[in-house]
């Protein structure tokens, strides 16, 4: 039995009157740009995260660069950023004309090493993006203690985790802006690209209003040079559909990473990932040899609420792509997120030198992960068939 990747019809086909009636609505009253269904949907989004202002915006991407802009990031700033991320992190640093400087990552959950960040500050350096990877938030006490012994920014990169919790707070919420995306594959996948930006400063709310809008206010009159960062309000009228059965699509990516870790479990060479062993990559490889294990399955701390935009496996022994060809052959859905960590980039190699280094226990993950299948509509036949065929590898 196949089983895709994801299967976008499989969450949006359901809705389809009401979406269809949402269409509707926003073609009778021909509002397209900023219309009512944007401000509802920011509406609706503050609410949910508990942010005080939130600003719909054209991706994910441009929520970066838009934080970016309003916090003044200038040319030859620096910004720390992880070496394990999405390329978009580092490109909207980049785009400006400042620094990406990259840290190593958690061989546990995958975030920013705080110990990294904190070796390669520098006087330029203006701002930290935390990634929360995969639907699970980074160190955020440690980083917000280091960015406020520094007087450094910190953009929260939320695109993979729009309600993952940290010690009960809401991914994006912590820092001075916070960035969601809804590309389709992310936990609030929509029709196309968006994103959003939260804050709860209203200064900085109020300025990335205007940055959005070519940075006029009133229109027509340019105290800035923003751009044009705005969501149609199509978009934000069907992801309003989308939104109110959030929660239900969280809980059903809980519910399959449960059941794949007690499946996988059950076979000889799989492990979790200890939380102990968070920053300490010697300690865990002596424990994952001792344990004779082929395939570490990823963990939730428990102070986090993760939300399993991934489930990533990582493959030890140089063997990632063997179960990759095999998961193929047998067409189960898989890809590697990410091959190639962004401070060996092409588009990166003339930085300096020292934003592109000790970034190891990156490198060594980005041999390793292997995403599954986890969107929230998979049946508990195609989870079965998702183990079966990893066990059929493993024997
Ligand atoms: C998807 C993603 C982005 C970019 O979002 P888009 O809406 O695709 O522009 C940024 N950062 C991370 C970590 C992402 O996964």
């Amino acid at each position: 039995m196949p089983v895709p990747l994801l299967d976008v019809n499989a969450q949006n086909l359901p809705l389809e009157s009401e979406l269809q009636a949402a269409f509707t609505q926003v073609l009778h009253h021909g509002r397209f740009i900023m219309g009512p269904e944007m401000e509802a949907f920011e509406r609706e989004v503050a609410a949910m995260t508990g942010a005080k202002h939130a600003l719909a915006v054209s991706s994910g991407t441009d929520a970066l660069l838009l934080a970016l802009m309003a916090l003044d990031i200038q040319p030859g700033d620096e910004v720390l950023c992880p070496a394990f991320t999405f390329f978009a992190t580092a490109g909207a640093v980049s785009r400006l004309g400042a620094v990406p400087v990259f840290t190593d990552v958690c061989p546990v959950c995958f975030n920013m090493d705080v110990n990294d960040a904190r070796r390669k500050i520098t006087a330029k350096t203006k701002a930290l993006i935390p990634v929360h990877l995969f639907g699970q938030c980074a160190d955020m006490d440690a980083l917000l203690a280091l960015a406020k012994q520094y007087g450094l920014k910190v953009i929260e990169d939320a695109a993979q985790s729009i309600g993952a919790q940290y010690k009960g707070r809401q991914a994006g919420t912590m820092g001075d802006f916070g960035t969601y995306s809804f590309f389709p594959s992310k936990n609030l996948g929509g029709f196309g690209d968006g994103g959003m930006l939260v804050t709860n400063d209203d200064a900085l709310a109020e300025f990335a209003r205007v940055l959005r809008v070519h940075g006029s206010k009133p229109k027509y009159y340019h105290h800035y040079v923003g751009g044009n960062f705005r969501m149609d309000t199509l978009q934000c009228a069907l992801l309003s559909v989308k939104l109110k059965r959030y929660a239900q699509y969280t809980a059903e990516r809980q519910r399959n990473a449960a059941d794949y870790t007690a499946r996988l479990l059950k076979l000889p060479g799989v492990v979790q990932a200890d939380p102990a062993h968070c920053k300490c990559v010697a300690t865990q490889d002596a424990a994952l040899a001792a344990q004779d294990a082929r395939i570490v399955l990823p963990v939730s701390y428990a102070h986090n609420s993760h939300i399993w935009n991934q489930f990533t496996l990582r493959v030890l022994g140089s063997r990632r792509d063997s179960l990759r060809d095999h998961l193929v052959a047998k067409k189960i859905g898989c890809d590697i997120y990410y091959p190639v960590t962004l401070d060996q980039q092409q588009c990166f190699a003339n930085l300096p030198a020292a934003s592109r280094t000790g970034c190891d226990i990156s490198h060594r993950i980005a041999a390793e992960v292997l995403s599954i299948p986890i969107y929230g509509e998979l049946t508990e036949a195609q989870r079965a068939e998702v183990v079966a065929v990893i066990a059929e590898w493993l024997a």
